[in-house]
């Protein structure tokens, strides 16, 4: 398969020196895109700023900001069976970035801002064939938010985890995750690697895309 997967963070710039941002390490697309790789796919990776090196094998695509992100995907779209929207999109971004820097005496706020595009649901367009993977970090039980995504995102699978805990979700190398796909199957996984849950993702696809 032709497998396109999002990961890290998006920044969205206030001035050329500042942006808002998020805690995501890009550590659960990138294990991913290396099991993806590893399982014999074509993989494509884009990826927002973040500091692990770049999976071996892996076709990387490097960008900055939710608007870049978006672009990079839609390039992609063509290309591929599947689309593993792992990245921690910002949600909001400044209005008007300045194209200088501000002054720390000049800034009079408040810093207005307005929503970033929704990239999973741009791209639920011209979803055809494709099989959608998407993720719901929340903060307390994910599964309520989770299912909403599967229908406004088109989704096929929701990789829902709580980011609340110390040893899943942000920054750290392992997760706990449950899967909920949108014919109503769900599993519920122990802890495990990034990288286990990595492939367990990808195996999931594969099965999918069989049946
Ligand atoms: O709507 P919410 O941000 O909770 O959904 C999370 C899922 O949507 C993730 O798969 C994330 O990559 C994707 N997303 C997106 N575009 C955004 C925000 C999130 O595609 N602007």
């Amino acid at each position: 398969m032709k497998i396109l997967v999002t990961a890290g963070p998006t920044r969205e710039p206030i001035d050329p020196v500042r942006f808002i941002s998020n805690r995501s390490s890009g550590k659960m697309g990138y294990a991913i895109a290396r099991a993806a790789h590893s399982r014999g796919h074509d993989v494509t990776l884009v990826s927002g700023p973040v500091s692990i090196p770049a999976p071996a094998g892996v076709r990387l695509v490097e960008v900055i900001s939710a608007a870049d992100m978006l672009r990079a995907v839609l390039e992609n779209m063509e290309w591929c069976d599947a689309l593993v929207m792992a990245a921690a999109v910002c949600d909001w971004r400044p209005t008007a970035p300045c194209s200088v820097k501000i002054r720390k005496d000049d800034f009079r706020g408040p810093l207005l801002m307005e929503r970033t595009p929704d990239i999973l649901k741009t791209v639920s367009e011209m979803k055809g064939e494709r099989t959608f993977v998407g993720f719901a970090a929340e903060t307390g039980n994910p599964v309520p938010g989770a299912e909403r995504k599967l229908t406004s995102k088109k989704l096929d699978l929701v990789v829902a985890n709580d980011v609340s805990r110390t040893d899943s979700g942000f920054e750290v190398d392992t997760n706990q995750a449950v899967l909920i796909a949108a014919d109503g199957t769900s599993y519920e996984l122990p802890l495990m690697s990034k990288d286990e849950l990595g492939g367990r993702i990808v195996e999931w696809i594969e099965t999918h895309r069989a049946s």
